[in-house]
């Protein structure tokens, strides 16, 4: 009879009877695989874009494009510039016109991008001034169709960009001190600020003077400009930016022994799989605010992962470290020093979307006004800049809600001033509705939008209105509506209190229609926590206005006594 095999799992030896006996496999050493860590001695690029990056320095495309690319035209544009290297400067192909339905993933989004680009202005929380705004409106009327939208992180964007008219609208932003420079790609992009800074009666403290040393010192520098994976800023001393969801950000807090400064939180983002940024518990002066945002952006370069691009934001090496230790390896290896242990501020109550007026600490006021998620014109913020010099004001800023604030307007000005922004179509005491609704860039102009966006929600505003306009009395709380173009979050649905995520829905004879996948109940703040996706509710573009309805009806209907959406 031919003996048994050995049973899985096992492996026959010989022992001292000379007999087989099976034994326990020895445990082979777990192959830990590289994650392109740079600080663990992995350099070899382990996907296209590391390989692209390492090749040659990002930043160094603005030469090409100002040399060679904006002489010879578009045919001339090399496939990686074009598709990657362009936008470290704020410049995306932007999709063909005429999209026919059949696009099913970012697989053959190349064969959907057009000539054209979309371009990003940085904002850095930075002021507009009466120069600034007329020399953006003025590009925007010149080089991209009057085009000119204020995305969710405070920046301006172009559409119908050419690529011959590039120089000449840097050299007009670089007059005014305004940038593209790393608006996009995987590097430090614009830095949300607060709307208000220096100017609002509740800010802890004015912490512009380190979010522009920031800028001053960073942008720009190619030592920064390849990371892992984009990366995200908030630096307010006030309650106003929803820093939770950024990589890094700063947040004014009063230190019960070092007094006004500001806490350190890190790791958050959204997209497909969301994270709330965590609390290293550190309180941090404003002097010192740009060199430890050096050091983690620092960590992050070197310890983040760079194998899987969906892998490689900051928080997944913070949820994989956990905050003590991405405290303890700051401390150590980047600034040699201890942080300041330090309170948390207190959390936010109510979204600051600076829409409407405010009194401002110098005793002059704030008058915001709201268009319909984000999109304006050069026409309409060339209105705005004559509006604000004729009220006396010399200032405006945008917010991470896609609104516009004018700063510094005298008593005497203010009817004035609102009477002229409800006339440019930026009204200052909107409907709920109006005020609430966000959206990314989305299908008019995106190549990874499976659904419209942006223009959904011009011509679902009017009819949400009307539809609901005997429940304005009655809605104490606002009711957020975020609308993305695809997974990606651009338009942060998953903290809104109804978010919509875009998706092609089959339809019962086969064919498919735009729609969305919804998420309810997400919050900011106080009642921090990301919407949950309801499984069953995917609501057709089409039925988008009865959907809301329903659902805030029935919320009014069911709620306890100042019951927020959230709760
Ligand atoms: Fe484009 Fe998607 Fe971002 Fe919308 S969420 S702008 S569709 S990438």
């Amino acid at each position: 009879m031919s003996p048994k095999p050995p049973a899985a799992g096992t492996t026959a030896v010989s022992d001292t009877s000379g007999s087989a006996a099976p034994q326990a496999k020895r445990p082979r050493p777990k192959k830990t695989r590289s994650e392109g860590q740079w600080a663990k001695g992995y350099r070899e690029p382990l996907n296209p874009v590391e390989r692209f990056k390492r090749d040659d320095a990002p930043l160094n495309v603005r030469d090409r494009i100002t040399d060679l690319y904006a002489e010879l035209g578009h045919s001339s544009i090399d496939a990686n510039d074009l598709r990657g290297r362009f936008r470290w400067m704020g410049l995306y192909t932007q999709r063909t016109a005429g999209y026919d339905g059949t696009f099913t993933g970012d697989d053959n989004a190349d064969l959907l991008e057009s000539k054209y680009f979309m371009m990003r202005v940085r904002a850095d929380g930075q002021k507009l001034d009466l120069d600034r705004m007329r020399t953006i409106a003025g590009i925007s009327k010149d080089f991209a169709r009057d085009t000119l939208d204020i995305t969710n992180r405070q920046n301006f964007q172009y559409h119908w960009i050419e690529v011959e008219s590039v120089p000449e609208i840097w050299r007009r932003l670089g007059e005014v001190g305004m940038q593209t420079t790393s608006a996009c790609g995987d590097c430090p992009r614009g830095m949300l600020g607060s709307p208000l800074a220096g100017l609002a009666v509740d800010e802890v403290l004015d912490a512009s003077p380190a979010l522009d040393e920031i800028v001053r010192r960073y942008i720009g520098d190619p030592e920064f400009a390849n990371l892992p994976r984009k990366y995200k800023t908030a630096v307010s001393g006030l309650q106003d930016l929803p820093h939770e969801i950024n990589d890094i950000a700063f947040v004014g807090v009063h230190h019960p022994e070092h007094g006004p400064g500001l806490d350190l939180w890190v790791g958050g983002g959204l997209s497909t799989v969301p994270h709330f940024a965590q609390r290293l518990g550190a309180w941090v002066p404003l002097d010192e605010v740009p060199d430890v945002w050096e050091a983690v952006t620092k960590l992050f370069r070197d310890y983040g992962y760079r194998r899987l691009r969906s892998k490689n934001r900051l928080k997944f090496l913070v949820k994989d470290w956990g905050p003590e230790k991405v405290r303890e390896v700051l401390e150590t290896e980047y600034l040699h020093r201890e942080l300041i242990d330090g309170p948390a501020p207190a959390p936010l109550t109510k979204v600051r979307d600076h829409v409407g007026v405010q009194k401002l600490k110098n005793g002059l006021n704030a008058v915001g006004g709201a268009p319909v998620s984000g999109r304006i014109s050069g026409t309409q913020l060339a209105e705005l800049a004559d509006a604000v010099e004729l009220a006396g004001g010399t200032e405006v800023r945008t917010t991470p809600y896609q609104k516009l604030v004018a700063l510094n307007i005298p008593d005497d000005k203010v009817d004035q001033l609102v009477a002229d922004l409800e006339r440019i179509g930026l009204p200052t005491d909107p409907t709920p509705w109006r005020r609430s609704i966000m959206t990314c860039t989305g299908l008019e102009y995106c190549k990874l939008a499976f659904v419209e966006t942006r223009r959904r929600a011009i011509s679902l505003l009017p009819e949400l209105e009307e539809r609901m306009a005997d429940l304005n009395s009655q809605l104490d709380v606002p009711v957020t509506v975020h609308l993305n173009g695809c997974p990606n979050s651009c338009a942060r649905i998953q903290t809104a209190d109804i978010g919509f995520k875009g998706q092609l829905i089959e339809q019962p004879d086969g064919t498919k229609a735009e729609g969305f996948q919804v998420h309810l109940g997400g919050s900011l703040g106080e009642d921090l926590g990301f919407g949950r996706k309801v499984r069953q509710h995917k609501v057709l573009s089409s039925e988008l206005g009865d959907y809301i309805e329903r659902v805030v009806r029935n919320f009014i209907a069911q709620r306890a006594e100042g019951e927020r959406f959230a709760q």
